[in-house]
């Protein structure tokens, strides 16, 4: 077992089982044996890649949409410029390098990064060392301004509980051991069923809750119910979620979730559905393949002009890399777009209301 994967073990041995929740946040976050606390989680040489890392149109497509996004609110002289888990800074770097073509918009700009790894904080400094950045935990107490927030891949990473419904009652999905090895079961009690929208119970149905996420919806709606602004979540997932989405991703490949804990990346799918639920104050937009978001803010012409100056590999590469984040059968509609806007202002670009 993993060094991270025996102190599970002998807290399990000593208090009993534990929730897949807490199971989620130690893996990730565990201060020194974590997957966000030390080493690369991300890109090529790390667990997992991400659009902004695959290529650089994906961050610029979503600058031209938050830019536009102020423009559409009257281009306020200030405004929050916020980012939920910002991994390695790239998507962030993207937005302010097509940001700094649109008058006014990164001199307003009081650029915020969410982000709860200190590790990761480390590389976002390196990587934005030439802009004015302040590091938040969550995204309550910004400072009183308009806001245009962007969160990528960020919810699918927040702990998720898991439920389980069998013979007519709802158990909470837990984690223990056998034999010595981690795992799963179900709470030895029944408890109330679980807080999702609308769903008929069958035997041996599993669904998923996420309350961290719920909080940081509501914090965003609160923000912008009250301030103005907008915001763009991308993830995968749909709707509504579906049964067992919890997953781990190790070098790239599916793992067993609990066989090495704090060597895979965990992520469960996101339940859009709950996350329009909790906006209560600002608007939310349709839910939008991303494939479809990219092609109407215009990503194949750009594709198209950065094409004309490569060659060879380089040239192979990009096209690729195009094709990864908008095709259907890669990217395209694995991930999907929500908007959130205030009531006064239009949606976002890309996106239907
Ligand atoms: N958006 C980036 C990284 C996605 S990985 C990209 O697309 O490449 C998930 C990010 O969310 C990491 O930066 C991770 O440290 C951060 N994160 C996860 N849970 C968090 C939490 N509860 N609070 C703040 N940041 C969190």
């Amino acid at each position: 077992m993993t060094p991270l994967g025996e102190q599970i073990a002998a807290r399990i041995d000593a208090a009993g089982p534990i929730t897949v929740a807490d199971y989620m946040a130690e893996c990730l976050f565990h201060p020194s044996l974590g997957v966000y606390a030390a080493g690369n989680p991300l890109g090529s040489e790390g667990h997992f890649t991400t659009a902004p890392e695959i290529s650089q149109i994906f961050g610029e497509m979503i600058g031209a949409c938050l830019a536009q996004a102020w423009l559409d609110r009257g281009a306020p002289e200030r405004f929050c410029l916020v980012e939920l888990g910002p991994g390695r800074g790239t998507l962030m770097a993207d937005i302010l390098r097509v940001g700094a073509r649109v008058p006014g918009f990164l001199n307003g700009a009081e650029i915020i990064l969410i982000e709860a790894s200190p590790h990761l904080r480390a590389l976002q400094r390196d990587r934005l060392a030439d802009h004015r950045i302040t590091w938040h935990g969550q995204a309550t107490g910004l400072p009183a301004l308009p806001a245009f927030f962007v969160a990528n891949e960020f919810f699918d990473a927040l702990p998720i509980h898991q439920f389980q419904f069998t013979k007519g009652q709802w158990h909470e999905r837990l984690i223990g051991l056998r034999d010595g090895a981690l795992c799963f079961g179900l709470s030895a009690g029944p408890i109330a069923a679980p807080a999702t929208g609308d769903i008929r119970p069958v035997e041996g149905m599993i669904v998923e809750t996420c309350p961290g996420a719920i909080g940081h919806i509501a914090a965003i709606d609160q923000h912008i119910g009250t301030h103005g602004g907008a915001a763009l979540i991308i993830d995968y997932g749909d709707w509504q979620s579906q049964g067992d989405t919890f997953q781990a991703l190790s070098q790239h490949q599916r793992t067993d979730p609990l066989a090495a804990p704090g060597t895979a990346d965990l992520t469960a799918h996101v339940d859009f559905e709950a996350l329009a639920r909790a906006v209560t104050r600002a608007k939310y937009t349709r839910l939008t393949p991303q494939g479809v978001f990219l092609e109407r803010l215009g990503i194949t012409q750009r594709a198209q002009a950065l094409a004309d100056r490569l060659t060879g590999t380089a040239r192979a590469a990009h096209i690729s890399a195009h094709r990864r984040l908008t095709h259907p059968d890669e990217m395209g509609t694995l991930f999907k777009v929500m908007g959130l806007y205030a009531n006064d202002t239009p949606c976002p670009p890309g996106l239907m209301p």
